[in-house]
C-alpha cells in the first residue's frame, strides 16, 4: 500500500487544519483506502483528531526533550498531550533554512527513536551536488546517515532532492530510479520520494520499482488536491 504524507510546513491554522483532518478521515473512510496516510501540521494546531488508524499525525519537529528551557520548542510533554508519536527528522528545510547540522539531527533521531516514534527521515542534495553525478550525489546522501541508526524498526525514509522542493520542478523518473535503487540495495525500509509531486504525476512517481510512496509540501495543502492525490494512488 502507498505511503502518502503531507507536510504542511508553516501553512494553515487550527481551524483549516481541523476541517483538513476530518476531510481526510471521511474519505478513507467511505472509499475504503487502506493506504497509510501521515498529515504533519504546524505544532500550533495539534489537537485530540479523531482518525481511523491509518491517518496519523504528526510533528514537522520537536526538541529532543521530556521539557526544559529550549525557547521555540517542543518536547515530548507537550507531544503526550495529542498523543503524538510521529516526527519528521532531517527535512531539507530544517537542515538549510534552520541551520541543524548532522550531528544534532543525529541526537534528535536517537531520542525519538529510543521513545519508539515512527520516524520519517529526509535525505536529499542540492543541485551543486546532483551536477556532479550520481555517484556523488549518493556519497552526499550516505553522508545524511551518518549517526542514524538504520535499522530502527519505526523507520521510513524519504528521498527528497533539494533543488525539487518547493520549486516546481520534479525529479524525472530515470533520476528518482537511480536515487531510490540505490539506496533500496543498502537499507531495507520503506522509501518515500519528495520534491513538487504533484496531483498528476503522483501516481508514475509511486508506481516506479523502489518507490513506496510520496512525502508532500505545496500540492497538499489544498484539501480537493489531496484528496485527489489519496485517490490517484489508492490502488498501489
Ligand atoms: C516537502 O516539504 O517535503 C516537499 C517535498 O515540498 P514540495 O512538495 O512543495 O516540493
Amino acid at each position: 500500500m502507498a505511503i502518502i504524507a503531507s507536510n504542511f510546513k508553516t501553512n494553515h491554522t487550527r481551524k483549516t487544519t481541523s476541517y483538513f483532518v476530518e476531510e481526510v478521515n471521511k474519505y478513507l473512510v467511505s472509499n475504503n483506502v487502506s493506504s497509510d496516510v501521515y498529515i504533519f501540521p504546524t505544532s500550533t494546531s495539534l489537537d485530540k483528531f479523531e482518525t481511523i488508524p491509518t491517518l496519523n499525525i504528526g510533528v514537522q519537529n520537536a526538541y529532543a526533550t521530556q521539557k526544559g528551557s529550549f525557547t521555540g520548542e517542543i518536547g515530548t510533554e507537550q507531544l503526550d498531550e495529542f498523543d503524538v508519536n510521529t516526527i519528521l527528522i532531517g527535512h531539507s528545510e530544517r537542515r538549510h533554512i534552520l541551520g541543524e547540522s548532522q550531528e544534532e539531527i543525529a541526537k534528535k533521531f536517537a531520542f525519538y527513536s529510543e521513545l519508539g516514534y515512527k520516524i520519517i527521515y529526509c535525505v536529499g542534495e542540492p543541485l551543486e551536488v546532483k551536477e556532479e553525478g550520481l555517484e556523488k550525489t549518493l556519497e552526499y546522501i550516505y553522508s545524511q546517515f551518518e549517526g542514524i541508526d538504520i535499522n530502527y524498526e519505526n523507520l521510513i525514509l524519504a528521498y527528497e532532492p533539494i533543488w525539487a522542493i518547493g520549486t516546481g520542478v520534479t525529479a524525472t523518473l530515470e533520476d528518482i530510479t537511480d536515487v531510490h535503487s540505490a539506496l533500496k540495495s543498502k537499507i531495507e525500509k520503506p522509501l518515500l520520494y519528495g520534491g513538487s509531486v504533484k496531483v498528476d504525476n503522483v501516481r508514475d512517481i509511486c508506481s516506479l520499482h523502489g518507490v513506496d510512496g510520496a512525502l508532500i509540501g505545496t500540492a497538499s495543502w489544498i484539501i480537493e488536491d489531496f484528496i485527489q492525490i489519496l485517490e490517484n494512488t489508492k490502488d498501489l
